[in-house]
């Protein structure tokens, strides 16, 4: 077995956006890092050659989140590639009642938050990482690992083995560092998965994410380009899901708009559609001596509130700030992490039972649940100290 890199002061395991955003703050501080992926992600390309191939990802990102990227020298980047500003909420109950409503107007600022996409984001944090100094491993993947008081040693399916003082897990939901470490992620599947894709409607998204809930879950209408193409999220239970991939474009987009009430006109073309698997997954412990667990290693969220990357990338925040304090007192970075496991998992903990909760409520259509969400939307809708509260939270402010 050959050993390199025992001067690293962290080994960042998977670089989808939690980690390479991971790896980049951390070099960006200082630090000697190496980040482990077995994958090279595609270039991300504005008009993609094979529409057949295009990643039908995209998040609705927050402004805490664009400010990290800020900081990390990428936003920018990012924003000048593609991004659409959202700059007003729409969420309502498909049995009536009344409406959420959030317009960046309200708060002050010129937009909520942006659509960016997976592929794009993963682009521009990976074109950052040379430059950084942060050593890649790529393809190469986490085979093993140990740890003592002086370090943590992680093995790779090339026969190299990392050494450093910390270790993070951001290898996702099925991750192999969090097992290899003993951390149990007990995982609910809640029978439904999203199915998403790029859809063309007769009238402008008016720059704002429009969601219905319906007894079978919700449907959310992303914008995309500054015109009439929005990105869906469409939660419908598993059989649901398989039946409208393979249903052909004409009797898609016709239960689409049936879904949808028609509320942008008709839609008029689809692109390729795909659907995951949805479930709710919360990582027993997010520390185990010096093993960090980030992102969707850590928990898994349900889409409804467009949370998943947004949580994960607070995660980074916060574990770069307990690394750099660790740094400026010269103390051992592990001697830090339970306090920081325990804080940010509560606070995920709270958003993933929360979206959990929503999911229930809404997913349903038993009579007393059909009864309660319209008003319950509306009553909330019509008090701006909770409207604005629900957003701060969305917003990381
Ligand atoms: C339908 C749907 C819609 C969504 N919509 C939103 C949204 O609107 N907003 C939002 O914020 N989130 C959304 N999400 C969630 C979001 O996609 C995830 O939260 C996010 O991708 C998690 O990022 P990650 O980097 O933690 O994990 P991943 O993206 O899963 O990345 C993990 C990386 O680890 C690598 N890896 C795996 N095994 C190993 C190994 N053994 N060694 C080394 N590397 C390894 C993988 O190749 C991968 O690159 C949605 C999810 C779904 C399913």
């Amino acid at each position: 077995m050959s050993r390199r890199g025992s001067g690293l002061d962290a080994i960042v395991v998977g670089a989808g956006v939690v980690g390479a955003a991971a790896a980049l703050a951390f070099a960006r501080d200082g630090m000697r890092v190496a980040l482990v992926e077995p994958r090279q992600p595609p270039a991300w390309q504005p008009l993609p050659t094979d529409a057949d191939r295009i990643d039908l990802r995209v998040y609705a990102f927050a402004p805490d989140n664009a400010a990290l990227l800020d900081n990390l020298g990428v936003w920018r980047e990012v924003a000048n590639a593609r991004v659409q500003p959202y700059r007003a909420m729409r969420v309502w109950d498909a049995a009536g009642g009344g409406e959420l409503a959030f317009d960046a107007d309200a708060f002050g600022r010129r937009e909520l938050g942006w659509i960016v996409e997976h592929a794009l984001l993963v682009d521009r944090l990976w074109n950052a990482l040379p430059g950084a100094g942060v050593q890649l491993h790529c393809p190469d993947s986490v085979v093993g690992f140990e740890q003592d008081e002086s370090g943590a040693t992680v093995v790779l399916e090339s026969g190299l083995s990392l050494r450093s003082k910390l270790v993070v897990a951001a290898d996702g939901a099925e991750s192999k560092l969090r097992s290899l470490a003993g951390i149990e992620a007990p995982r609910h599947d809640y029978g439904q998965r999203g199915l998403v894709a790029f859809v063309e409607s007769e009238r402008p998204h008016q720059a704002t994410c429009w969601q219905r809930f319906l007894p079978t879950g919700p449907l959310a209408f992303l914008p995309f380009d500054a015109h009439n193409v929005s990105s869906i999220v469409w939660t419908l239970p598993e059989a649901e899901a398989q039946r409208l991939l393979e249903a052909d474009e004409t009797a898609f987009l016709r239960e689409l708009d049936n879904a949808f009430a028609g509320t942008l006109g008709a839609s008029t073309r689809v692109s390729r559609r795909a659907a995951f698997p949805l479930r709710l997954q919360l990582a027993q412990s997010l520390a185990s001596g010096r093993i960090a667990v980030i992102g969707d290693a850590a928990h898994a969220v349900h889409p409804l509130a467009g949370q998943g990357v947004n949580l994960g990338l607070r995660d980074v925040a916060t574990l770069r700030r307990t690394a750099a304090d660790a740094r400026e007192r010269g103390i051992d970075p592990a001697s830090r992490l339970s306090r920081w496991a325990r804080a940010q998992r509560s606070g995920n903990a709270l958003s993933a039972y929360a979206f959990d909760g929503i999911n229930r409520l809404f997913s349903n259509d038993s009579l007393a649940a059909t009864l309660l969400r319209g008003p319950l939307l509306g009553l909330a809708g019509k008090l701006p100290p909770l409207t604005h509260a629900f957003w701060r939270h969305a917003a990381g402010q």
